[in-house]
């Protein structure tokens, strides 16, 4: 297939595209999945003249798809993290086209529901217990990008204002930073390290996050999707001779990337969307020149590109999980959605 073999040759950049189901309560549908092939058909059911678009991408998972079946896919992209590989993992999309889901999975808690990052850890956890040859060490941090401020969600305090405390923390874990900057910068400075046993370490941890991301709003919902949240996974391994590796993985869950009518917002709001509309749009721009192989890339126009440089580019392997809703209201989005992610295939 002609599409792939110019992907490999545009390296370690892939793009998946996933459609969540209908809700009972939508209107019609505007999507047509057209099968295995990486293609899905857009279409506006409201105008009577053919609007039909046509998109492809490396994979096109839809409203059926379990989240089992696109762990699947993402597997041996996850796996490649323990033999020394960088990788990142964004969800792009608008707010409620599923990119929450697809990372964290749905808040039932049953197996079914497990989102990427549950599943990768617990997969990166047992390769670490089988393999003999390698001890593996896995530290996480925990940031989120909001108006281009990082915040640290795992600070113990919560408000990150407990200096001394921070200090204490900074020094027993500035060795490992330094060690982790050290090597290309890996670490996301200043940002709380907790070196981590087992899934259910992590997940404790990322419900800290979530607490501390709660602390500073009163909406919620709200804050978790006009913010970009970064939880990485460090992984240092090292074999019997010596030799070491490092190495992270990234999972992105991105802010909503619905346009804000600006007639309508004003004051943070205003400020809000105009920081998700910039950072996004760096985004793609560091995606578009890696894609094209351009030997200037702009990491440093936005906070989140400049956080993941050195995830994003050489060696490093990205995949974008695009997120769309099939419901016809969202049919403007989904395109503008859809247009921005083939900027990267
Ligand atoms: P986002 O994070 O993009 O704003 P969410 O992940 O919160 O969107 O999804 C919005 C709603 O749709 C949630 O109630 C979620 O459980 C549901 N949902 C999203 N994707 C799927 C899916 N593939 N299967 C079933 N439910 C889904
Ligand atoms: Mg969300």
């Amino acid at each position: 297939h002609l599409y792939n073999i110019l992907q490999e040759l545009r390296g370690n950049i892939r793009v998946f595209c996933r459609i969540r189901p209908i809700f009972k309560f939508e209107a019609k549908s505007c999507i047509e999945y057209i099968g295995n092939d990486g293609s899905l058909m857009v279409f506006d059911p409201c105008k009577s003249q053919n609007t039909r678009k046509i998109f492809q991408f490396n994979k096109v998972f839809g409203p059926a798809t379990t989240q089992g079946e696109v762990y699947k896919e993402t597997q041996s992209l996850i796996r490649s993290v323990m033999d020394g590989y960088n990788v990142c993992i964004f969800a792009y999309g608008q707010t409620g086209a599923g990119k929450t889901y697809t990372m964290c999975g749905s808040s039932n808690g049953s197996c079914e529901e497990l989102g990427i990052n549950h599943m990768a850890l617990n997969d990166l956890f047992q390769i670490s217990s089988i393999r003999e040859d390698i001890k593996y060490d896995i530290h996480v941090q925990m940031v989120e990008i909001y108006n281009e401020q990082v915040r640290d969600l795992l600070a113990e305090d919560g408000a990150n204002t407990k200096y001394p405390f921070m200090l204490i923390f900074f020094l027993s874990n500035w060795i490992l930073i330094m060690n982790c900057s050290g090597n290309g910068g890996l670490s996301i400075p200043n940002a709380s390290i907790r070196g981590v046993q087992s899934t259910a370490d992590v997940l404790n941890l990322m419900i800290l996050g979530e607490k501390n991301r709660a602390f500073s709003s009163t909406a919620m919902n709200h804050r978790s999707s006009r913010s970009h949240s970064v939880l990485t996974i460090h992984v240092h391994g090292k074999d019997i001779s010596g030799n070491t590796i490092r190495s992270c993985l990234h999972l992105v869950d991105l802010a909503g990337s619905e346009r804000v009518d600006k007639s309508e917002v004003t004051g943070d709001q205003l400020k809000e969307a105009q920081h998700i509309n910039k950072s996004l749009s760096c985004l793609g721009d560091v995606i578009t020149a890696l894609a094209q192989k351009n030997s200037h890339i702009p990491y440093r126009n936005s906070k989140l590109t400049q956080l993941l440089q050195n995830s994003l580019g050489g060696n490093a392997k990205m995949l974008m999980f695009v997120h769309v809703s099939p419901e016809s209201d969202s049919h403007g989005e989904t395109i503008s959605t859809l247009k921005f992610a083939q900027r990267a295939s």
